[in-house]
């Protein structure tokens, strides 16, 4: 597959970026992210780097020093968002907390980390004054999390997902975009081991996320083209969902005031043992 190809096919087909649209790429220091940062620089578009120290001991240390090498490699503006001095503590002590109020024991390690991360994402990028955000997720991650929702019978919640979300429009939300939407996790692994770009390939110590994790597993027992056909899938039915969606303005959070669906955003109400 030619990788730097279907990537700028899938930013023009699907409008990713606008002409001298500044875009800021969230850099995990893992292979994904770290090739949407390489190919959007490589095909000339505008970006800055973001990345969430979690404060995950010497894990997290190894990934800020991946994204800072790469930053500098690229010649690209890296802000470093410091888990511990803006939240009070590591993601991991957080998690755990949120984990120990009654209701929320059952809820998994990447979920929280997920909408923590994305919250912080949406956050900072607007301040930051960007209109779009670049993530590394790849066709494998879109084809497990859309099974998943099927799994779990909510298909609905893949109404908000795609290479291009934007959520209604609303002034506070930033637009996320995934380049690598349709590029299978094994051609990216191939690519950026050949390329030799700065990459920390160990796994996240606190991915303990056991359904989607079998998920994931499955998944790689089967085809690229299975994949390729279970998105394809996605893409006829999201149409549906989209209409089907909650119709209505979107809220701010009465917690934090950012963009949410109900009265509390997920991040608030995962903070709080009252919600
Ligand atoms: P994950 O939820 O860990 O599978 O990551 C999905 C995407 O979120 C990655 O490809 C990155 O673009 C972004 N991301 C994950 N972790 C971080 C982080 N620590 N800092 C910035 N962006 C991140
Ligand atoms: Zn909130």
């Amino acid at each position: 597959m030619n990788i730097p190809k279907k990537v700028k096919q899938t930013i023009e087909k699907q409008k990713l970026i606008g002409k001298r649209e500044k875009v800021l790429v969230a850099l995990s220091g893992g292979k994904d992210s770290t090739l949407v940062a390489f190919l959007l620089h490589k095909l000339g578009h505008n970006i800055e780097g973001f990345h969430i120290n979690l404060g995950l001991g010497k894990y997290s240390s190894d990934c800020e020093k991946a994204v800072e090498q790469l930053c500098k490699d690229l010649g690209i503006k890296l802000h470093i968002h410091n888990f511990k001095e803006h939240h009070g503590s590591s993601m991991c002590y957080l998690r755990t907390s949120i984990q120990s109020i009654p209701g929320k024991k059952g809820l998994k390690n990447c979920a929280i980390c997920g909408v923590i991360k994305k919250w912080i994402l949406n956050r900072e990028a607007r301040k930051l004054g960007f209109k779009k955000i670049a993530t590394g997720h790849n066709l494998d991650d879109e084809a497990q999390t859309f099974l998943l929702n099927i799994l779990k019978g909510a298909p609905s919640l893949s109404a908000n997902t795609g290479a291009i979300t934007k959520n209604g429009g609303d002034k506070k939300f930033v637009t996320r975009i995934k380049p690598l939407f349709y590029i299978p996790e094994k051609e990216i692994r191939k690519f950026t081991k050949k390329r030799k770009l700065p990459i920390h390939y160990e796994a996240c110590p606190c991915a303990l996320d056991s359904y989607r994790i079998q998920l994931r597993k499955f998944l790689n027992t089967i085809p690229d083209k299975d994949k390729q056909n279970i998105i394809k899938n996605f893409e006829r039915i999201h149409p549906i969902l989209e209409k089907k969606k909650k119709k209505g303005a979107v809220n701010y959070c009465g917690v934090c005031g950012e963009p949410c669906r109900d009265k509390i955003c997920k991040r608030c109400s995962l903070m709080n043992s009252k919600h």
